[in-house]
């Protein structure tokens, strides 16, 4: 797992045995046996794991957003790309991940770049389905900063269809969210859609705008 943000997980998160005995009940109904080594400590691995892969329930976007608001004058589109998420899908609990790609076009704030990231954080540690994550991360920055638009494009692998052979084993989901002028001025939309075209592509993903089927509720 890449980037680590121990600061998102609540100092109070007390590890728990309630859950920890449902992990070893969960263990024993599975067929194994949750008293030889190997799994002797997975019950508190699995809650450390779990909380950890939640921690944006307890996340206040405003404390991660820490006054990094800066008023300018400027008025041009803001592009982050490629930045990486992991969530977990919130039908079966396995992980879905991929990369996410912002634009805003300030009016009046702009926010430090670095903060971006963080804030997909705070939305994908949460049991998610792809495309109420696209329209979470794309409300938030319009909320706190008041853009003239926002765009989210997301690409995910979602290991509930690829494991399970549901669907082909490298298919991924692409979800957008297309707020104000993203979604008002076609012009301005293609313009973040080509600059957000991949460089050994897979298959058009920035022109999938209906977002495609994320996970398959079976
Ligand atoms: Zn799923």
């Amino acid at each position: 797992m890449g980037r680590q943000l121990p600061s998102l997980i609540s100092a109070r998160a007390v590890y728990n045995v309630v859950m920890q005995e449902l992990i070893t009940q969960l263990l024993r109904e599975l067929g194994e046996d949750p008293a030889r080594e190997g799994l002797a400590a997975t019950p508190t691995r699995v809650e450390k794991a779990l909380r950890f892969l939640t921690s944006g329930y307890a996340a206040d976007v405003d404390a991660v957003i820490n006054d990094a608001l800066f008023t300018v004058d400027y008025s041009e589109m803001v592009i982050v790309k490629d930045i990486d998420f992991y969530s977990l899908c919130e039908h079966h609990l396995l992980p879905f991940f991929g990369k996410c790609h912002i634009a805003y076009i300030p009016q009046r704030k702009v926010i430090g770049l670095s903060k971006i990231p963080r804030l997909v954080d705070v939305f994908a540690r949460r049991l998610q389905v792809q495309e109420r994550l696209t329209h979470q991360i794309a409300a938030v920055l319009r909320d706190k900063i008041d853009p003239l638009g926002v765009a989210v494009v997301m690409e995910g692998t979602h290991l509930c269809m690829s494991m399970r052979g549901v669907e082909k084993q490298n298919s991924f989901a692409v979800t957008s969210a297309m707020l104000g002028a993203f979604r008002d001025n076609a012009r301005t939309r293609h313009e973040f859609l080509a600059l957000i075209k991949h460089r050994q592509a897979p298959p058009s993903a920035a022109d999938a705008i209906a977002a495609d089927l994320s996970c398959v509720s079976d």
